[in-house]
């Protein structure tokens, strides 16, 4: 657990609310080595065997392995693993880290970049879709690899990987495009690298003028809380105006390890977001997400998006229909701190950029008057100014 000297104080009756995590077969290992994120990279469990030391591995998971060798890896870090039910294979986090044969199943709809990340790449590994604000994939390694990532067709494949040469240019381009004020780091994780290879990046990147702020994506937060150490974040802190965005799914993710990484972070001044995505099985259930977002608020993690689930090849088992989305949306706003609701977007297939999706407020509209209905279903009337 983290170096708890340097940071500032929570009520222990809320803390006592994020219980430590199993640390399973692991039990009797020294905290030296559960508390290095090293040992868990070097550690991460990438075969059926391996995770037979954690669950209770199904037919279909094995036979999900088997057959999906080659189309995208396995690996869990031992914190994350632990998290498993080790006799059902319906568990939350389960869901989202091993393998089921429905993952070779490919939906006529499915695409293998559903968000067109490949076409608004002005140089390799820069995504420049919006006006203001790239996505830059720096690595495609990950602590954990979800079975539901957008990027299957990169993440986890060595092939990919950005060479420093492409990095460089990704670099060049930001600097010489004054439009880009926002940059992303992204990946797979870019938290995967050492603090100092990460802090050169940084470093280059705040030499540019015209870059406002700098995000980190990463969700070492959830499956590898460890690397959030008091020298990470003593380094990020340099590059303020620094954001990080993470990654919750369900509110079994949100250990005392997890708080005490996003402590760490919020203490040094770097707002934390969250985007979860919609999955089938994990989190499709208002409540299971009120829980998830109130907690992430203790956290002091903002919700920022809950995606519909992109049409990634394979992933169709894990989606839901859009209607399950909007009937959660209206069983958060209004019912809990509007702190805990986050946008619900589809990523737009075919590189159209993400979309605000909402369910309907309004009742009736002319030019005299709007009519809505709140949260518990009552109508109100506003009525438009007369001039
Ligand atoms: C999601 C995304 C962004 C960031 O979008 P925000 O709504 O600003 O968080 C930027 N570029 C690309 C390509 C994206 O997919
Ligand atoms: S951490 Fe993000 S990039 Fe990595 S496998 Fe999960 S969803 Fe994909």
């Amino acid at each position: 657990m983290a170096n708890q000297a340097n940071v500032n104080p929570v009520p222990d009756t809320l803390l006592d609310r994020f219980r430590p995590a199993p640390r399973g077969p692991w039990a009797d290992l020294p905290d030296a080595q559960w508390n290095d994120w090293r040992w868990h990279l070097g550690h991460s469990l990438t075969t059926v065997e391996s995770l037979r030391q954690v669950i209770d591995v199904s037919e279909d998971e094995a036979a999900g392995a088997e057959e999906g060798r080659d189309a995208f890896k396995i690996g869990i870090t031992p914190y994350y693993a632990a998290l498993m039910d080790r006799k059902d294979p319906g568990c939350p986090v389960r869901l989202q880290a091993t393998p089921r044969t429905a993952e070779m199943h490919v939906d006529r709809w499915d695409l293998a970049d559903p968000l067109a990340e490949e076409r608004d790449m002005p140089v390799p590994g820069v995504t420049h879709r919006y006006p203001d604000r790239v996505l830059f994939y720096v690595t495609h390694d990950c602590a954990m690899f979800c079975r539901h990532c957008t990027r299957k067709r990169k993440v986890a494949n060595p092939g990919t990987a950005a060479n420093a040469q492409q990095i460089q240019a990704g670099i060049e381009y930001i600097r010489r495009t004054p439009a880009i004020r926002d940059v992303i780091v992204s990946g797979g994780d870019p938290l995967t690298w050492s603090d100092d290879r990460l802090a050169r990046l940084l470093e280059q990147l705040r030499a540019i003028p015209h870059v406002e702020i700098i995000r980190i994506g990463t969700r070492t937060p959830v499956t590898l809380p460890q690397r959030i150490t008091p020298d990470l974040v003593a380094m990020l802190r340099q590059f303020h105006p620094l954001f990080v965005n993470t990654h919750f799914n369900h509110p079994k993710e949100t250990t005392r390890e997890a708080f005490e990484a996003c402590r760490l972070m919020a203490d040094a001044g770097i707002p934390i977001g969250n985007q979860t995505v919609l999955l089938r099985g994990v989190n499709d259930d208002a409540a299971v997400l009120m829980d998830l977002n109130r907690r992430l608020l203790m956290m002091r993690v903002k919700p920022y998006y809950l995606f519909q689930c992109d049409p990634t090849r394979g992933n169709s088992h894990l989606r839901t229909t859009v209607a399950k989305g909007m009937e959660i949306m209206d069983a958060l706003r209004g019912w809990t701190s509007g702190m805990a609701v986050p946008y619900y977007v589809i990523d737009a297939p075919g590189g159209g950029g993400k979309v605000p999706l909402l369910p309907s407020y309004v009742v009736y509209r002319d030019d005299t008057k709007i009519v809505v209905r709140n949260y518990r279903g009552t109508e109100h009337t506003y009525w438009e100014p007369e001039t």
